[in-house]
């Protein structure tokens, strides 16, 4: 109905799953969404590709494409720039894919004072001990790193509630069912069918 993509922004707390959840929302629906592939100065965990998870690159490479406006934001986590090229959303919205950025907190707010009509949603798992459970049990951080991701949890809980959507990562199929249906929900909204309305209207008046 309306032709442009949404922007939908996932963020949660490191190890609540959104990256595996992003995984099997495209492969479910790959044909409705678009993942916005971040710029990133952290090292790669064995198995990530460049191009695939990141965009692995030098601070000085990060820094040119600050200075350049090539970035639609950008934050610093745990040590390290994190930021969404500007030119894949652009194109995707405009060729009416869904966009998903999968980014942090300060981002989030960023990209949503940017652009208003942006979604967000926050991947949570159902508690706190499971969380430390999956960030142990996925191997890829040093205890150290862990412990940080773990503080910096608690400070991103303070900002959850100025989200739209709480999603509670327990059953991962069930999981993506509710992410799609809520942004199904979200096309529904009279503010983002403005075409169709007007176009129902002079239909209406012309019977
Ligand atoms: P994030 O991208 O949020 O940091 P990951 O997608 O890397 O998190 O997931 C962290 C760990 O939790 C991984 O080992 C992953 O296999 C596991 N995981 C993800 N979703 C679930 C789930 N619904 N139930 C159990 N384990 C999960
Ligand atoms: P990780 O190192 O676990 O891949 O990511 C660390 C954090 O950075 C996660 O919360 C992830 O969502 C966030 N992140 C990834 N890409 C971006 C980005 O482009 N911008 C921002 N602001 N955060 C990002």
């Amino acid at each position: 109905m309306d032709t442009r993509g949404i922007l939908i922004v996932v963020s949660g707390f490191s190890g609540a799953g959104k990256g595996t959840l992003m995984k099997a929302l495209l492969a479910k629906y790959e044909e409705r969404y678009a993942l916005s592939i971040s710029a990133t100065t952290r090292k790669p965990r064995p198995g990530e590709e460049d191009g695939r998870e990141y965009f692995f690159i030098s601070t000085e490479e990060f820094e040119d494409k600050i200075a350049n406006d090539e970035l639609i934001e950008y934050a610093r986590y745990v040590e390290h720039y994190y930021g969404t090229p500007r030119d894949y959303v652009e194109r995707q919205l405009a060729a009416g894919k869904d966009v998903i950025l999968e980014i942090e907190i300060q981002g989030a707010l960023k990209v949503k004072e940017k652009f208003p009509d942006t979604l967000l949603l926050f991947v949570t798992p159902p508690s706190a001990a499971e969380l430390e459970r999956r960030l142990v049990g996925r191997g890829t951080e040093t205890r150290d790193v862990i412990e940080s991701r773990l503080q910096r949890a608690a400070e991103e809980a303070e900002g959850m509630s100025r989200y739209d959507y709480l999603v509670v990562n327990d059953n991962l199929d069930a999981c993506v069912e509710q992410v799609h249906a809520i942004i199904c929900g979200e096309h529904r909204r009279c503010a983002r069918c403005a075409a169709f309305i007007s176009d129902i209207k002079r239909e209406l008046e012309e019977l």
